[in-house]
């Protein structure tokens, strides 16, 4: 999918980046509007739209972040496991349209496509924090609140990440996706880079995350990616168990591995589907032949409703048993999951393993 925003937005002060140049370059025939009242915007799209959050999608914020850009991630909530992890958000919303993203929810006063211009102060920050914590590992990644490589080619953050993570002894980056927008990546050093696909069966990704690249395009970028030494990532996340889900996950697993040596497997990831309360009606508004609501959930501790705890016990023991059973080395750990569930799927909690230690300690 090639997204073309209707009108891009130029906030007070950050016209004169590179970034913004690049950006009005790449779309010469767009219209541009230079220090938007953003309230007026957003009023404007409410009175226009139905659907507002998609809308504000189709419309391009370009700004400048004048906070910190270096956030802990917020997986560190009540009764859940934290894998100590960075997060960096260059972009807020994504062109993409996953029928279950919890950005429909969390952004809901916020929602145009914003973009971050002003790199040069988080290549300052970044540096200063990791300056001052050289015995410490940083993990960063920049998939929090967006896709992190979807509009890389208009705004081609990797350029500028990817060489600064490589000069650095003690950080990570890992570039989160469901993107085959690779092109940049090809060309750069993978060396402190980790590029990360989250996946589903086919059936999942045709009906449930609208405009994304389909399974296979992103299996085949991921293999373009590891030949070129980037280690890869995968996140079975969201898990969504549907009539079929076994052999489904199974097929899926069988064709990472055919494309994706194991060798080249950092970690695969396996989350399940998890919601907030106020975001099932947004979904079950704008995604009206979603199937993500065929089961029961139930809230967990931290307030987000899950699959039954003994489904999710099964499903996540399955899955890591497909993994386990054909690529005996690959690392798969639970992310934001309860201490029960990793007890019951792992057999222990992430502490008391040395490679699951290692990846935490990271
Ligand atoms: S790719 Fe991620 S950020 Fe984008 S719509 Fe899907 S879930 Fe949301």
């Amino acid at each position: 999918m090639d997204y073309q925003p209707e009108i891009i937005y130029i906030e007070e002060g950050a016209a004169d980046y590179a970034m913004t140049r690049r950006v009005l370059d790449h779309f010469p025939g767009v219209p541009t509007r230079q220090s938007p009242d953003l309230q007026e915007v957003m009023d404007d799209i409410r009175q226009s739209s139905v659907d507002v959050f998609g809308a504000a999608k189709r419309r391009l914020l370009l700004s400048r972040f004048k906070g910190s850009f270096l956030k802990k991630c917020p997986g560190i909530s009540p009764g859940m496991v934290c894998c100590n992890y960075y997060v960096v958000n260059l972009i807020t919303n994504c062109v993409y349209d996953c029928s279950y993203c919890f950005l429909q929810d969390f952004l809901q006063n916020n929602p145009l496509l914003t973009a971050f211009v002003n790199l040069d102060d988080l290549l300052a920050e970044l540096d200063e924090t990791l300056s001052a914590h050289p015995n410490r590992t940083f993990r960063v990644g920049t998939g929090e609140l967006t896709d992190s490589l979807a509009l890389d080619d208009f705004l081609p953050y990797s350029e500028t990440l990817i060489p600064f993570f490589n000069q650095r002894s003690n950080a990570v980056l890992e570039l989160k996706t469901k993107s085959d927008r690779i092109g940049n990546l090809l060309s750069l050093d993978p060396s402190n880079i980790i590029v990360s696909w989250s996946i589903n069966p086919p059936e999942i990704a045709e009906r449930e995350e609208k405009g994304t690249p389909g399974t296979l395009k992103r299996l085949n970028a991921a293999r373009q990616c590891a030949e070129k030494g980037y280690r890869i990532g995968f996140h079975f996340d969201p898990v969504i168990l549907f009539p079929g889900w076994e052999a489904a996950y199974a097929d899926l697993v069988d064709t990472l591995l055919e494309n994706v040596r194991p060798e080249s497997i950092e970690w695969i990831s396996i989350g399940g589907f998890r919601y907030r309360p106020n975001l099932k009606k947004v979904i079950k508004d704008r995604h009206q032949g979603t199937r993500l609501f065929t089961q029961e959930h139930l809230p967990s501790e931290d307030g987000k409703f899950r699959y039954l705890r003994p489904l999710r016990n099964r499903a996540f023991a399955t899955l890591r048993r497909m993994v386990k059973d054909r690529a005996p080395d690959v690392n798969v750990y639970l992310c934001m999951e309860t201490k029960e569930i990793w007890q019951g799927v792992t057999g222990k909690m992430p502490r008391s393993d040395k490679k699951l230690d290692q990846f935490f300690d990271l």
